[in-house]
């Protein structure tokens, strides 16, 4: 065998077994780079008799492309191998459980305020917002609150100018409802209000309020002791729920009452931290509109009646999923809030 031949057969058979792209590159440069043994026998065909250089100098250039075709192929073969061996290191497997993504829930008090005005709608009342910004009229000058009541004081109430104020109650919806609306209507008014009160366990400077108004020929203190004992019922889900109606006073509601549940933690039976041991929980405030307030709106209280209702969304939604402290509701705690899902 020629030495080019064996040369040939050397080269063939290193690309052959090249197992790794740098040694394809390594084989390259032995053979066909610049000072490779191939091109070195072409550079050496000077040496050659003038009538064999052809010939001699066909047969190199042969060699030289089927190493170098060799080479090529090779090299093909690897890159196709690494692609596949880095796809499987990167590859996904679809049968891993998910990470999740965090399912959102309602907030405890929205949850309230969604149970709430489900009850009202389904007995006939109207869902109605109003500004949080208020006037001192409508605030309380139009729910006959005098001038010198003490919820008027700046140490309560939020003002922004003498006259403009962050609302203290929803109240101002009903004047506001009484002022546009003929009767008869019912509606309720949930929302955001205000007070000067430092943040503790049952107070918030920020807190949500739903109060209720019906106005109608025909409405009496036996219309809202009905409607507010169901509506009791159906929020705390016990059809034996005891509801008592205490006496009490409003500026914009005469006659007024307190409303109190049977203690839903121990059941009315006492001993209890929930209801200090009284038994009973109050949840309400409610009356028969004041017929000045009903007038002041330019409503004909001889014709017309009308009861209204207030409560505090935070302490139904407090004793409802028995938590002991308001501020839990605003601390944006995920391991709280998680717990409403
Ligand atoms: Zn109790």
């Amino acid at each position: 065998m020629s030495e080019l031949e064996t040369l040939k057969a050397q080269a063939l058979a290193a690309v052959s077994a090249a197992s790794q792209l740098s040694d394809i590159e390594t084989l390259r440069v032995r053979y066909l780079g610049k000072k490779g043994e191939i091109t070195a026998l072409l550079k050496g065909l000077g040496q050659v008799s003038q009538e064999d250089r052809p010939k001699m100098g066909a047969l190199i250039n042969a060699v030289k492309a089927e190493v170098d075709d060799a080479i090529v192929e090779r090299r093909q073969v690897l890159e196709v191998e690494a692609e596949d061996q880095s796809a499987a290191a990167n590859a996904i497997d679809v049968t891993l459980p998910g990470r999740g993504t965090g399912r959102g829930a309602l907030h405890p008090v929205t949850l309230v305020l969604d149970r709430i005005e489900a009850f009202f709608k389904s007995v006939g009342f109207d869902t109605v917002y109003g500004p949080e910004i208020e006037d001192d009229y409508h605030n309380f000058e139009a729910l006959n609150l005098p001038e010198h009541h003490p919820a008027r004081a700046m140490h309560d109430t939020f003002y922004i100018t003498d006259s403009v104020l962050l609302r203290t109650h929803t109240s101002p919806v009903q004047v506001r409802t009484m002022e546009s609306r003929e009767p008869p209507f019912r509606i309720i008014c949930p929302g955001k209000t205000y007070r000067v009160d430092p943040p503790d366990p049952s107070h918030l400077p920020m807190f949500h309020q739903v109060e209720g108004l019906m106005v109608d020929e025909t409405c009496s203190f036996a219309d809202l002791k009905g409607i507010i004992t169901e509506f009791l019922r159906v929020f705390f889900e016990r059809d034996d729920l005891k509801v008592r109606f205490r006496p009490s006073y409003f500026p914009f509601t005469e006659p007024s009452a307190e409303v109190d549940v049977q203690c839903v933690h121990c059941l009315g039976k006492g001993h209890c931290r929930v209801c200090s041991s009284t038994g009973w929980l109050e949840v309400m405030g409610s009356g028969m509109v004041h017929p000045r307030v009903l007038e002041m709106s330019g409503i004909d209280s001889e014709r017309f009646l009308g009861f209204a209702f207030g409560m505090g969304p935070e302490r139904l939604a407090m004793l409802r999923y028995g938590v002991s402290d308001m501020r839990h509701f605003v601390d944006n705690d995920l391991r709280f809030l998680e717990q409403f899902r």
